[in-house]
């Protein structure tokens, strides 16, 4: 089971967390849980660790006074037995004092790295997952928190790890095996891993989804149970359509779609290790625990021309090359992606109109003039030659994207799609189909995003 951070939010949050586990624990299952940090939490460490890095010695102390007073006052709540209170207390301002003697170092160096981002966002779980274990024992349970750090091994890809699966299981099985088979409640900290060396990393905002998927398929585990704070994953973002509504079952290749495009209900990694297992992943309430919320499982049931959810990216810009000069040159895209990667940019959607006289693809915007630079820096021989003419950026734009298995090798939902949005007088500046034919993308202007999101949710039936 894993826990999001609206679920560790608050001390009533926690006990029904709790509450969770303990009833079906007694029901004869062995639970790992997975926790997320307190809502809120990493963004205001993420922002210390900034100020830190700005220079500014004041800051820090100001958050990490709010961050022990919320824990303190939480734990507080949580716990009654004074030997396991104290023990918490002094774990929680351990752990602060670090985060402290931390800061201030950058402070000192004005410096910070990828790798000391990491180390600084790690202390949201770790706090919250000592209140989770504490409460736990104080219920008369047999809990223990764990640092992932221990078991998850990644990469030194700081900010966005890869796990080491082959290392990562030798210590699950290892470690963790023999505390679920005496019984134990194992309390492990999402969004983190460390490196061979043991150097904390991140698995990426949003990351604890994916632990909890890594430990699951790590301990060849029956069921994932990702708790959120919403009914399930639903036909759309219901911020945006408020009239969305909960889907009972998608398939992984669904689910990677709508993650990957936008739909922040999950990291877009969390199916990966579930995939070579088959294993179900359900996505549930916290605060209403008796709702099925979604099954995802390898297959889902195709409604021909069916489009089931919509999803939205924002905070991206379009990039175009445009010559009469490439029309049959080979090799004018591949370097230009390859400029881009070195830009350090991930392109989300790519499409080339058919007559060859340009190319266009959609970046996070903060990259684009890097990527600019970088392509016209190769391209630097075509664009006096005028074989390109022009590369530039459009801002201000979203990727709308629909998903639906169904959709698969159907035409006639992209003409419903774009006419939908015609009518309502919505341009389209690119479409584009991904390669599984899950899902079917379009760029729209971003002013268009919340009224092309709830015209392409009216499609749903
Ligand atoms: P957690 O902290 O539990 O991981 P998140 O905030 O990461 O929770 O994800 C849950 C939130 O995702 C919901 O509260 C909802 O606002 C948002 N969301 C965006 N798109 C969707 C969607 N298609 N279905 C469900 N929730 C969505
Ligand atoms: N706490 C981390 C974040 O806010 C990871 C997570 O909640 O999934 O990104
Ligand atoms: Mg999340």
């Amino acid at each position: 089971m894993k826990f999001g951070g609206t679920s560790m939010g608050t001390h009533d949050a926690i006990a029904q967390v709790a509450r969770i586990i303990t009833e079906h624990a007694a029901q004869g299952h062995r639970i790992l849980t997975v926790v997320s940090a307190m809502s809120g939490v990493t963004d205001m460490l993420l922002q210390a660790a900034s100020a830190s890095a700005a220079g500014d010695e004041g800051t820090h102390f100001i958050m990490v006074e709010t961050l022990r007073k919320r824990h303190h006052e939480t734990a507080d709540e949580l716990v009654r037995d004074e030997k396991i209170k104290t023990a918490l207390f002094d774990d929680l301002d351990g752990l602060l004092e670090g985060l402290n003697a931390l800061c201030h170092s950058i402070a000192v160096l004005r410096e910070i790295t990828p790798r000391g981002m990491d180390l600084i966002a790690s202390f949201g779980e770790r706090l919250s997952a000592r209140l989770l274990a504490a409460h736990l024992r104080d219920l008369g349970q047999d809990s223990i928190a764990i640092d992932a750090s221990e078991l998850i091994v990644t990469d030194d890809n700081f900010q966005d790890a890869v796990p080491i699966m082959d290392e990562t299981r030798k210590r699950v099985q290892e470690y963790l095996v023999p505390c679920l088979e005496s019984g134990m409640l194992p309390i492990v900290t999402g969004f983190i891993g460390a490196t061979r060396k043991g150097i904390i990393t991140t698995l990426g905002r949003g990351g604890s989804d994916y632990s909890g998927a890594i430990l699951g398929a790590a301990l060849d585990t029956d069921h994932l149970w990702i708790y959120t704070d919403v009914d399930g994953i639903m036909t759309a973002d219901p911020r945006v359509a408020p009239t969305a509504r909960v889907i009972p079952v998608l398939s992984y290749g669904e689910v990677g779609e709508l993650a990957y495009f936008g739909a922040k209900v999950l990291h877009p990694k969390t199916v990966q290790p579930m995939i070579d297992r088959g294993s179900p992943v359900r996505v549930r309430n916290t605060f209403n625990p008796t709702h099925t919320g979604t099954l995802i499982q390898p297959q889902s049931e195709i409604t021909a021309g069916a489009v089931k959810a919509v999803t939205a990216i924002k905070d991206v810009s379009l990039i175009s090359v445009e010559g009469r000069g490439m029309v049959g040159v080979p090799g004018i895209a591949g370097r230009t992606f390859m400029a881009v990667a070195r830009a350090n940019a991930s392109m989300l959607l790519i499409s080339q109109s058919s007559s060859e006289q340009s190319f266009c693809f959609v970046i996070p915007s903060d990259r684009v003039q890097g990527t600019l630079d970088s392509i016209r820096r190769e391209l630097r021989h075509e664009l006096e030659r005028k074989d390109v003419d022009r590369i530039w950026a459009k801002e201000d734009i979203v990727i709308i994207t629909t998903v639906g298995a169904g959709m698969r090798g159907m035409p006639g939902v992209a003409s419903r799609v774009c006419g939908a949005l015609a009518d309502q007088g919505i341009n389209i500046l690119v479409i584009a189909q991904g390669s599984s034919e899950y899902s079917i993308s379009l760029v729209v202007a971003a002013d268009d995003h919340v009224k092309a999101v709830q015209v392409l949710h009216n499609l749903i039936a």
